[in-house]
């Protein structure tokens, strides 16, 4: 089924407790901090039902259309789909938005593919898995993720400090467990659940622990507390802030105060063996979408260089040139990464298609790792204009206008509207607090650098290497154990 826009913002008024800036938020639909990403993501709902974009975002399953983006991948062309989808979205609305649901829902495919295990330590939450990545389907629900606690001292074990700095069932009843504790979760506020899973077990030898738990939370649900960094809209002006204006994507302390979750909302409970498995398989599909993002992040780089030296005439030069050239290599390497991970797939535990894992993992890690240095690159060719231009009103008051049309105003092409309005664009990009946040986010949001390492490690075929040396260097077999 797909949901309308309207669907989805009424389904956000469900009496849900959130908090910005020590006030409570009435509804988050027309809060100023959110109503603009609240309506980014309702546009790609409504998306979905226009003639012209219902064939790039949805697929017919029967007698029902569903979304392409939450499709289950069996065969490539599913993944050439969702990369058209998110296409579309980001031409659409004119940015880059991550945690708008796609990214984040390959996390239960993961869990899919693991039920087989899954079931042999605990069958008793079997089916909960399926259903769960039906409804998500059936009902388009927008799904985000719930890893990161606060964690405290982490040179303790959980029970020889407050006990809620990792989520840990309290309670269980007829009706479900109770937990209690905290996550960071970005778009939690406006979302409709989350997939919440351990943190890198902080256990040991045990085999069962309170902490080793993996459900559904409803964003709505009692108990469910919404605690929101500040946010970036209003901070400036449209005009001087165009990104941070439309696609902040709030952050949130979700505290956890005695929540029910209902035993069909339960994936796992207890072993330590279950939640080790989801750690270690979590982002084999939702590494992709999140990768995808960066592309276009690119591509608003490239773009926003290079007008900017065609405005200033500098784009002859073979200097600059060769710096437009780094960037265009940062992004044909994602491109590469990721057409490459969908052409080389492989067949999952569970019979799903996964984007081959060793070339995904290491996109993700070229692509991030390498952001802040492909940042300054766009930095200087954008030059400190970027940062020293008066803002939009200096343009426009009688005091100021006509020093600022001389100085902005380049040829009979580029009048200095034009130019302010880039020169905006690029400092949102690179420069402003939005950007430092935006940074930080590709860097954490979904896991940190020695995460995303980790992965690569434990994807890559090592032995090509080993076998390569072996017999390049004429080792004998017993360095591998094979000698007779
Ligand atoms: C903008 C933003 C959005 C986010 N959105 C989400 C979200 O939607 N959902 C979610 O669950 N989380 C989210 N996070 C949290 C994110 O996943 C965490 O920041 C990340 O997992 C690191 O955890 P931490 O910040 O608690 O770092 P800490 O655990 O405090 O660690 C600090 C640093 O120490 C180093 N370090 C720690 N442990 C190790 C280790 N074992 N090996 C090597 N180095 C280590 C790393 O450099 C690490 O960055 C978000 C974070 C940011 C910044």
């Amino acid at each position: 089924m797909l949901r309308t826009g309207n669907d989805y913002r009424q389904g956000l008024r469900d009496g849900r407790e959130i908090w910005m800036d020590g006030e409570r938020v009435k509804d988050v639909t027309t809060h100023k901090a959110f109503k603009p990403v609240v309506d980014v993501r309702a546009r790609m709902y409504d998306m979905a039902h226009e003639a012209r974009h219902a064939d790039t975002m949805s697929y017919l399953d029967g007698n029902v259309r569903n979304s392409i983006l939450l499709k289950r991948p069996v065969e490539q062309k599913d993944w050439w789909d969702k990369w058209h989808a998110v296409d579309a979205v980001m031409k659409d609305i004119g940015g880059v938005v991550t945690r708008v649901g796609d990214e984040t829902v390959g996390e239960m495919w993961s869990l899919y593919d693991g039920r087989d295990v899954l079931n042999e330590i605990d069958p008793r939450f079997a089916d909960n898995i399926n259903n769960h990545i039906q409804a998500v389907l059936e009902k388009d629900i927008f799904h985000v993720s719930a890893n990161t606690d606060p964690k405290g001292d982490r040179s303790k074990r959980p029970q020889d400090q407050d006990p809620d700095m990792m989520v840990h069932v309290v309670k269980e009843t007829d009706k479900g467990i109770i937990i209690r504790g905290a996550k960071y979760e970005t778009a939690s506020a406006y979302a409709d659940q989350a997939f919440l899973k351990p943190t890198v077990g902080a256990w040991t030898d045990e085999k069962l622990s309170d902490y080793a738990v993996g459900c559904i939370v409803k964003m709505g649900a009692p108990g469910v507390k919404h605690i929101c960094r500040s946010g970036f809209v209003g901070r400036g002006t449209p005009e001087d802030y165009p990104l941070a204006h439309k696609f902040d994507e709030v952050d949130t302390l979700m505290v956890l105060d005695n929540v029910l979750i209902p035993w069909e909302d339960v994936f796992f409970h207890r072993y330590t063996k279950a939640a080790q498995y989801i750690r270690s398989s979590l982002h084999r599909y939702s590494a992709f979408p999140y990768v995808l993002r960066l592309l276009y992040v690119a591509d608003m780089m490239i773009g926003a260089a290079l007008w900017n030296c065609k405005q200033i005439g500098l784009d002859k030069m073979q200097a600059v040139r060769d710096k437009l050239a780094d960037l265009v290599c940062y992004r044909e390497g994602i491109n590469a990464h990721l057409s490459a991970s969908i052409a080389l797939a492989e067949k999952s535990p569970g019979g799903l298609l996964m984007p081959n894992q060793s070339l995904l993992y290491a996109g993700r890690i070229h692509a991030c790792a390498n952001l802040p240095q492909v940042m300054h690159i766009a930095r200087e060719l954008c030059g400190g204009q970027i940062c020293v231009t008066p803002n939009a009103a200096a343009f426009t008051s009688e005091g100021t206008k006509k020093w600022l049309e001389k100085f902005y105003s380049l040829n009979d092409n580029w009048q200095a509207e034009d130019r302010r309005k880039l020169l905006a664009f690029a400092r949102d990009l690179l420069n402003s607090d939005y950007a430092g946040h935006r940074l930080t986010f590709v860097q954490f949001a979904q896991a940190p650098h020695f995460n995303h390492l980790n992965a690569l490690y434990n994807s890559f075929d090592f032995s090509g290497p080993l076998d390569f040396v072996k017999r390049a260097a004429n080792l004998s077999d017993r360095i591998d154990g094979k000698a007779k």
